[in-house]
């Protein structure tokens, strides 16, 4: 029977039929799949988030779009212009070098238009770190000794490849690892990326990890997120507790997943100088087989030197089992990048072994790079030594501990947040808008940085605040006196800072204000 049914329906139409049959279960094949990833990953986010956050984050995510579609564009304007008035000057004197000169000018030249265009600089945190002028000079003759310098080619200049590795050397050791293997990079940014990727590589080689999660404590800095944007990787980001400011250690716990290449801890943080429990995160790493990277660019050659200096300290370097990453600032702007080992630090490497150009290899982002910053960072660690640096940590955070004893028993207005074992800290106030404390600091020509979400002030402490550390503490009663009389409300900590965290729309406004600083910054 079925034979005949067979050959009176035409063949063709039976290997249609076959192949709808098949079309059908693939497309419902595909969509479970797709569901169930998309399932597999709210739980997830639930299981890290919670219940109450994720809620948050769903009607957040939703308000958003309804006040961006509404009402976004209408005060961009009027920042727009205010940002511009800041940054760029104007003005019937201001000379604007907008094409190459016909002929070159002379050095007197260029260095008086440099005056002309230099601002103040001295009672600032945290922009520049400055070590005193017989260093700088040290640094300044090396680097103009190799000014021409690139380590891409490390035959053509065989000093500069020995001090790229010295500087290396002597930072692995300084973190208690000397068996370790590590890079220099151009900034803390660059290591904070080149860990990232080194731990995503490893973990699709080893682990087969296509779709790479991390986790982060909320105080991470922000270079964590622009590795996860640039390189495509999940971040978890971890709240840290209210009290110790430490990240929250049972939703990291809740956070690991099966696709999670490496957590994070900062020694110190940036937003509030705390520290996370590195001894902790540790052992999560190590029985989940997964990377730890501990920041400490902003601790850098002060960390290593607490417990000698006498200061307390939480263990935070290699000698903590399952930390498989430190990065380390020899200056900002200039840093190392260390690796539990050797082979860890390969999957950081690039090579393209038939380009048209020629073998080419190079260990981090950068293909040339200026070998005069590593001279110079090479002669400033030569220059400065153990001791060198450890007075430094002593007078640094001797002045950092002064300041927060002060505000602790002299200001009951402010308290500092966490328990920062380093040289920045963060303050905060019950009855007060810290921001206007911020803001008043600013008009006696302190410049500090608020907190994202507005809840402190973060001050790092540098050899240029020592000198200045009782105008500093007699500068922090009057801001706090004038936020507590007459407030103003109208201070740039007040109007970025306090808009970011009071509206649902505020994170894209400030996004777009930001943008527009960045656009404003390369107008000539
Ligand atoms: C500054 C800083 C970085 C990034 O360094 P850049 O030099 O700005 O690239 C990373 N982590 C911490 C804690 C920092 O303070």
């Amino acid at each position: 029977m079925s034979k005949i049914i067979a050959a009176r329906v035409p063949i063709g139409l039976i290997h249609f039929l076959r192949g709808w049959a098949t079309y059908n279960h693939l497309k419902s094949a595909v969509t479970f799949y797709v569901l169930a990833s998309y399932l597999l990953q709210s739980y997830r986010h639930l299981l890290s988030r919670g219940v109450r956050a994720s809620v948050r984050d769903t009607w957040l995510m939703l308000s958003r779009f309804i006040i961006n579609l509404v009402l976004l564009d209408i005060e961009m304007g009027k920042a727009q212009t205010q940002i511009e008035d800041k940054l760029i000057p104007s003005g019937p004197d201001v000379v604007r070098h907008l094409a190459l000169p016909s002929s070159g000018h002379d050095l007197q030249w260029i260095l008086s238009e440099m005056d002309a265009m230099d601002s103040e600089l001295g009672r600032l945190s945290g922009a520049v770190y400055h070590g005193g002028e017989e260093l700088q000079k040290v640094i300044v003759t090396a680097m103009e000794k190799y000014i021409v310098s690139n380590p891409l080619h490390p035959d053509v200049f065989p000093a500069i490849r020995k001090m790229d590795a010295e500087i290396v050397a002597m930072c692995l050791r300084m973190y208690n690892h000397p068996n370790g293997a590590g890079t220099t990079t151009s900034g803390g940014t660059e290591s904070i990326l080149m860990s990232v990727k080194t731990h995503r590589d490893w973990a699709r080689a080893t682990k087969h990890i296509i779709a790479p999660e991390m986790v982060i404590p909320a105080t991470a800095h922000a270079a964590f997120f622009k590795a996860a944007a640039y390189f495509n990787i999940k971040i978890h980001c971890i709240p840290v507790d209210s009290t110790t400011r430490q990240v929250d250690l049972r939703r990291v716990r809740r956070a690991i997943n099966g696709n999670t290449i490496m957590l994070v801890g900062s020694a110190t943080n940036f937003p509030d100088g705390c520290q996370d429990d590195i001894v902790a995160l540790g052992v999560l790493a190590k029985s989940h087989n997964i990377g730890l990277h501990v920041d400490c660019c902003l601790g850098s050659f002060i960390m290593p030197f607490l417990e000698e200096a006498g200061f307390p300290v939480e263990p935070f370097d290699f000698r903590v089992e399952g930390v498989t990453a430190i990065s380390c600032d020899t200056h900002k702007g200039s840093s190392v990048i260390m690796y539990r080992s050797a082979t860890l630090r390969g999957y950081q490497y690039y090579i393209q072994p038939d380009w048209a150009g020629g073998v080419y290899a190079s260990p981090s982002i950068s293909g040339s790079r200026p070998g005069a910053i590593l001279a110079g960072t090479w002669a400033a660690m030569q220059f400065m030594g153990h001791e060198g640096y450890l007075e430094s940590c002593r007078s640094i955070v001797s002045c950092a501990k002064t300041i927060q004893r002060t505000i602790r028993e002299e200001i009951p207005e402010l308290y500092i947040l966490g328990n920062p074992p380093a040289s920045t800290f963060a303050f905060g106030s019950k009855t007060l808008n810290v921001l206007e404390v911020g803001d008043a600091m600013s008009r006696r020509g302190w410049h500090l940085n608020a907190l994202g979400d507005a809840t402190g002030v973060h001050l790092a402490c540098t050899r240029l605040t020592i000198p200045n550390i009782h105008q500093f503490i007699a500068d922090l009663k009057d801001s706090v006196s004038d936020a507590k009389i007459k407030p103003q409300g109208e201070g740039s900590m007040v109007a970025i800072y306090g808009l970011g965290s009071s509206s649902a729309a505020g994170p894209d406004m400030v996004g777009k204000v930001a943008r527009m600083f960045i656009d404003a910054m390369y107008k000539a």
